[in-house]
């Protein structure tokens, strides 16, 4: 065991067979051993900085029907919601005055927001906040979408794999392609985006080899961020009596991640801090370095309910800042609360692409 967290730590690789047999073989002992070595690769490439996002909920409208998802378009009892241009505009001035230089805006599947209208909020947004960071997480759109979104002045998108095995991902979302979703990743990459990928932890029916597969594709793409959460059952959707994830399973695949994928940019995501009170500072101990606080309206957080119990429903923005300023501070680490750019990415790079 000991000789495959040393592979692990050196050479940033195992096989699909070292890597189900370390899964089923982890003591307590060996798991902090490998959340120190995360952290110490995660040192090496990003020192002690935590990047802050400043996420923007901007639709709870979705067309897709992911059956573990809150925001599903069967779940009748959802509460929808949308912000106008104006409203995520003032989200992110709010965010820019606090310091934030990084904002992601997310939503459901909601063609509402055709590539103009996402256009023009991405170019205001530019104007107003300058010199910031636009991510992008809206999920599966046309490369010609793709295109003038980038073109548009978006740095990054997030798209999780959810998960890289085809029969998991197909039994999870109905109407939807396995293929297709590869394909946006793809799509992305080659227009030079800074691409996010992930999957979800404790999903029904996930076992070792379907986890070792996730880490041997994220390996292999080699993403700039990685965003790994534990699944959370809502109870509106038919998955309300799975058991869900854990913060410990997911400790172990944030680290082995961290690992696998030593420059990946890596949130300690709000599902990890809903299931524990401390959750996401645990993630930052195991090699996450990015936190995502959210800077959605008051009044309608509590409808972006991918799962239920999220934390931070009502806090403002500033408030936000300060607490994770402090949980960070004391974790031993520091915010940055700049562009945070993945460390291989130079902005020449991004100018190459749109001549
Ligand atoms: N529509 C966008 C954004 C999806 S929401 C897209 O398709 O990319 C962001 C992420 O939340 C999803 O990618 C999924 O991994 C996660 N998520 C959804 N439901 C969840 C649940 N019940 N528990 C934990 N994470 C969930």
């Amino acid at each position: 065991m000991e000789a495959l967290l040393d592979k692990l730590s050196e050479q940033h690789e195992l096989t699909e067979e070292e890597i189900v047999w370390f899964l089923g073989h982890l003591t307590p002992e060996l798991k902090n051993k490998l959340y120190s070595r995360a952290s110490e690769v995660r040192k090496q490439y990003y020192g002690v900085s935590v990047y802050s996002r400043g996420l923007i909920e901007f639709s709870s409208y979705c067309k897709q029907d992911c059956l573990y998802c809150g925001l599903r378009r069967s779940n009748w009892s959802a509460e929808r919601y949308r912000l106008t241009e104006e409203e995520i505009l003032e989200c992110a001035a709010e965010g820019y005055e606090l310091g934030y230089r990084s904002f992601v805006l997310q939503s459901g599947e909601d063609i509402h927001y055709s590539e103009q209208v996402i256009t023009s909020i991405v170019r205001k947004l530019k104007l107003r906040c300058p010199d910031t960071a636009v991510t992008l997480s809206v999920g599966e759109r046309s490369e010609g979408f793709y295109r003038a979104l980038y073109n548009a002045g978006v740095d990054r998108y997030l798209l999780r794999h959810e998960t890289a095995s085809r029969a998991l991902y197909e039994s999870l979302h109905p109407g939807m392609s396995y293929d297709n979703r590869m394909d946006c990743l793809r799509i992305l990459r080659g227009i030079g985006y800074q691409v996010g990928a992930g999957f979800m932890v404790g999903l029904p029916g996930q076992t070792h080899r379907h986890l070792a597969e996730d880490l041997l594709f994220l390996k292999a793409f080699h993403p700039e961020m990685i965003g790994i959460g534990p699944f959370i059952p809502h109870s509106a959707t038919p998955l309300k009596e799975a058991a869900g994830g854990t913060v410990e399973d997911t400790l172990v695949m944030i680290a082995m991640t961290r690992l696998m994928v030593p420059d990946a940019l890596m949130p300690a995501t709000t599902a990890m801090g809903t299931l524990d009170p401390a959750g996401r500072e645990k993630a930052i101990q195991a090699g996450a370095n990015v936190v995502m606080p959210i800077l959605s309206p008051l009044q309608i957080r509590r409808k972006y309910a991918l799962y239920e119990q999220k934390i931070c429903m009502g806090d403002e923005p500033a408030h936000c800042r300060s607490c994770l300023e402090m949980r960070i501070a004391i974790s031993g680490y520091r915010m940055d609360h700049g562009r945070g750019d993945h460390c291989g990415y130079s902005r020449l790079t991004k100018k190459e692409h749109q001549e």
